[in-house]
């Protein structure tokens, strides 16, 4: 018997697929049997991406060009025989090889472990009843149910479907959705002809079904697409690969000065043996070890974080990318507002009834209306109803109006079953359901004023019906309630001897509701947030321009300042791409899209990206995943979001808070200038040394430093405050600032004369101290040369403080308060005081005791490299 990858099921029928597979359409498998099939046929996920293990972690360390250089210097000196510096060049080789190894296990198994955080659910039906349970755990035979929105979870039979429509663009690429039923269809048909059977990966996009799993795991048509030899690929992001060019552009101009330095102090005629050394040294010094994977582990720790605050990132590229958000657009309900509907008011007659009269009084109009329109809220509903996730509130909230009218629903839908329905699609915006009605049918609508009113001819009053000569004053009371900031819907019927599907023209109207959906608390100042960081939020809702209007107006999108310009409504939206100047100028400046369709959201987005924006972009729909997958970041909402909206999204917010993107947006920026930090700091100090080296290596300045105290100094002063720097918690200010253009480089023009003051400022301390010693003091060459050695360390540790903006305060800023700083710094003059006691490491560094007044000097010379810096930004010569 063959379980798993039955042969063409769709030319079977569904007992026979069932018997094949042995399961149970009514009861699905039982526990016992799913947990023999799990271990028979192993879990339902395709192996497409190869973990990337320990040891090709531990080996990617060496296959750097940073390796390269250090290799190569070090066999230089062992094969000139400077052993000591040998080994030392190992000893770095070795620490810059760990240390990124640590790093990077760290930071791709943390992003590996957040991937986990939000796996893929579907609903099946197991021991007779409906779980909710990871797409991972479904086994051959299970018996799944699925619904708009949805990703289809494995390859199956379908056994049952009601208006069944599925996208198969992964799978075959076609962009168009393809009608399913469970009809059985003749052998030999290519793939998107197997009408009767879903495939993994595919996404419902309009009504539900059930099917019956034939395949799972990489037995699925998608998981035989895809090539399970491929190596997972190495994906770098943006910031990575930036990072990488600027590491080997360095590499090489550091070993042209290495060897410039070299050469030229032998022209000098200084002893080539002692400037092979110098040379080896200053090569290894100034190379950036840690730049290139400095971005890896800030972007994980990033989405580490962020995973605390329930804001799940899938990808490093995305946090990085968070930091350039230029735009925001967002859906109404539920995002800006708590999703948590009443129902507040009802039109009915051409008279309003306000919230306070419906509670006092039960529906205060006439008893055949009422029940009229009760009846058809519980039968245009599927709240309630197994097939159903039972996700929307607007349904939710007319159960409670029906209980709370006394109404039953489940009397009503037991009395009127349901023959067809025909869910509700944000391009309609209505919903319909055929219901017998005594051998005739009922024919069910609600939706959208635009969606219904037009098709009514009559209205019900009382136990009349009459025609319905005033459709315009219907449409402007409704308009009326909306712009009270209510979700508006209205209610028809029409009784047909026939089934008849099409709307038609002859509904009988029976009243509009209104939806009160509170916004959001935090949303206000949050959108306040927003204005200051220079990022624009753009509402896009499928709902009426009145109500979006209202609801702007209460969160502050809109100030008293918009005028009408400000809100644009999908029916008059031109096509994006060729408008005219003036159009462009307002939909730039709008903030409010109402009755926008899915196809327009996308439009905006491609619109505001050719505009040079960066764009996230919110949503939870099925309807919404192309324009979630073509925005900059794609954000989905974890729990209100369909499975096809969160597969596709880059950032998901577990917990739905529209506040939680400021958060990640901040992170992103935060970490952009960490890692600037980062760079600028290494890049100075290494500066400072090459050229301090330089200056000594062709001028007659006692200050040369000893090849192995080169090396010292870069163990000592590059690795743990630039590390450290990376860790920084961020600038508070972060959210006053614009959003960085995605194209600006790393390192601005700007900030190379920031990097050159800095350096600049390191040596003029180190030649002001030898200068000092030498012709002031006339202390011993080897005394200069600790002195010089010392204010060079200091000054460079120092450096951190030169790094916060001009702007911000000396004392209080991002970096003093960065405890990891501290912590740095506390440990370089920790291993600098044991190297100058330890009598092995101070005779190997050439170290000798320096008497107070000498170290006081050092302390002097070294704090004054940064007033120096701090007198000239301050003056405003470099940000
Ligand atoms: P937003 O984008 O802000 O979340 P929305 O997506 O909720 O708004 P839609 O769901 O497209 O907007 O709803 C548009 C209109 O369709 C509503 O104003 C309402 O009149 C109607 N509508 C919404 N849900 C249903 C439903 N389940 N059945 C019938 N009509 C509905």
């Amino acid at each position: 018997m063959k379980i798993q990858n039955i042969q063409a099921p769709y030319a079977a029928t569904i007992d026979e697929v069932v018997e094949q597979i042995q399961s149970d359409t009514d009861e699905g498998l039982g526990q016992d049997e799913v947990i023999e099939r799990q271990l028979k046929f192993g879990k339902n996920i395709l192996q497409k991406q190869k973990k990337k293990s320990v040891f090709l972690i531990f080996v990617s360390q060496f296959l750097d060009p940073i390796i390269y250089i250090l290799t190569a210097a070090m066999f230089l000196a062992f094969i000139f025989q400077n052993w000591i510096e040998g080994l030392a060049v190992l000893f770095v080789i070795v620490m810059t090889a760990l240390i990124g190894f640590f790093m990077e296990l760290q930071a791709v198994r943390s992003v590996e472990a957040l991937q986990k955080l939000s796996p893929a659910m579907c609903r099946v039906l197991r021991d007779s009843g409906i779980q909710k349970i990871k797409s991972s755990l479904l086994v051959p035979g299970d018996i799944i149910l699925f619904e708009a929105g949805d990703v289809i979870p494995a390859d199956g039979r379908i056994i049952k479907s009601n208006s069944l429509a599925i996208k198969e663009s992964a799978l075959t690429g076609e962009s168009d959705q393809i009608d399913k039923t469970a009809e059985v269809l003749q052998n030999g048909i290519s793939l998107p002809e197997q009408k009767n059977m879903v495939f993994s990966g595919t996404i419902v996009s309009r009504g539900n079904g059930r099917a019956i799993v034939t395949a799972t795991g990489n037995h699925t048509k998608i998981g035989e697409i895809t090539k399970l030899s491929q190596e997972a690929e190495k994906s770098r992001s943006p910031l990575e690969k930036k990072l990488r060019k600027l590491s080997r552009k360095l590499i090489w101009l550091t070993i042209i000065l290495a060897a410039i330095t070299a050469l030229s102090g032998y022209l000098q005629g200084k002893d080539l043996v002692f400037m092979i050394k110098t040379g080896i040294a200053l090569a290894v010094a100034a190379i950036p070890e840690g730049l290139p994977i400095v971005s890896t582990i800030a972007l994980a720790r990033g989405m580490l974080r962020l995973s605390r605050e329930n804001v799940i990132i899938k990808n490093l590229e995305s946090v990085e990318t968070l930091g350039e958000v230029g735009i925001i657009c967002t859906d109404k309900t539920g995002t800006l507002t708590e999703n948590k509907m009443r129902v507040d008011s009802i039109i009915l007659q051409e008279e309003k009834i306000k919230n306070s009269s419906i509670a006092r009084d039960g529906l205060a109009c006439s008893k055949a209306v009422k029940d009229q329109i009760l009846k058809i809220a519980a039968l245009c509903n599927n709240v309630g109803l197994d097939e159903h996730n039972s996700g929307d509130s607007l349904e939710a909230a007319l159960i409670e109006f029906i209980k709370e009218q006394k109404g039953n629903v489940k009397e009503l839908r037991n009395n009127f079953p349901r023959v067809k329905e025909i869910p509700f699609e944000t391009e309609r915006k209505r919903m319909i359901t055929i219901n017998e009605e005594n051998e005739k049918y009922l024919f069910c609508v609600k939706g959208a004023m635009e969606a219904v009113v037009p098709h009514c001819n009559r209205v019900q009053q009382g136990n009349r019906i009459v025609p319905l000569p005033n459709k315009k004053t219907w449409m402007e009371m409704g308009e009326q309630m909306a712009s009270e900031g209510l979700r508006t819907l209205v209610f028809a019927y029409r009784n047909d001897k026939i089934k008849r599907t099409d709307v038609g023209d002859d509904l009988v109207l029976l009243g509009i509701l209104g939806f009160e959906d509170p916004p959001r608390k935090d949303i206000f100042k949050a959108i306040q947030t927003y204005r200051n960081a220079g990022v624009k939020v753009v509402m896009i809702t499928g709902d009426h321009p009145k109500t979006a209007q209202k609801i702007g107006q209460e969160i502050g999108l809109l100030t008293p300042e918009t005028t009408s310009e400000n809100i644009v409504t999908g029916t008059d939206l031109p096509d994006l791409e060729n408008c005219s100047k003036e159009e462009k100028s307002r939909f730039l400046k709008a903030d409010i899209y109402a009755r926008m369709i899915p196809e327009q959201k996308l439009q905006l987005v491609k619109f505001y990206q050719g505009n040079n924006y960066v764009v996230g972009m919110l949503g939870d729909g099925v309807n919404d995943t192309p324009a979630l997958k073509k925005a900059d970041i794609g954000i989905a909402m974890g729990i209100r979001g369909t499975e096809a909206a969160k597969e596709v999204a880059d950032v998901i917010l577990m917990d739905d808070k529209f506040t939680s993107t400021e958060l990640a947006i901040r992170q992103g920026r935060d970490i952009f200038d960490n890692i600037r930090h980062f760079v600028i700091f290494l890049l100075s100090c290494n500066l400072a040394e090459i050229i301090t080296v330089a200056i000594a290596a062709v001028s007659n300045l006692p200050l040369p430093l000893q090849p192995l105290q080169i090396l010292f100094l870069n163990l000592v002063t590059d690795v743990f405050p630039a590390l450290a720097l990376g860790m920084g918690k961020g600038n508070k200010n972060v959210m006053k600032q614009p959003p960085r253009p995605s194209d600006e480089a790393i390192i601005t023009p700007e900030l190379w004369r920031s990097i050159a003051m800095y350096s600049f400022s390191i040596i003029a301390s180190v030649i002001g101290i030898s200068v000092y010693a030498a012709f002031y003091q006339d202390y011993s060459n080897a005394i200069i040369n600790n002195m010089a050695f010392y204010t060079l360390i200091l000054g460079q540790l120092l450096n951190v403080f030169n790094l916060p903006e001009r702007k911000t305060s000396f004392i209080k800023n991002k970096v003093t308060r960065n405890l990891w700083v501290w912590g740095a710094i506390l440990i370089s003059l920790l291993i600098m005081v044991l190297a100058y006691w330890i009598p092995f490491l101070n005779t190997m560094l050439s170290l000798i005791p320096l008497s107070v007044n000498q170290i006081l000097a050092v302390i002097i010379f070294g704090i004054s490299s940064v007033i120096l810096t701090q007198i000239i930004k301050r003056a405003g010569g470099i940000i």
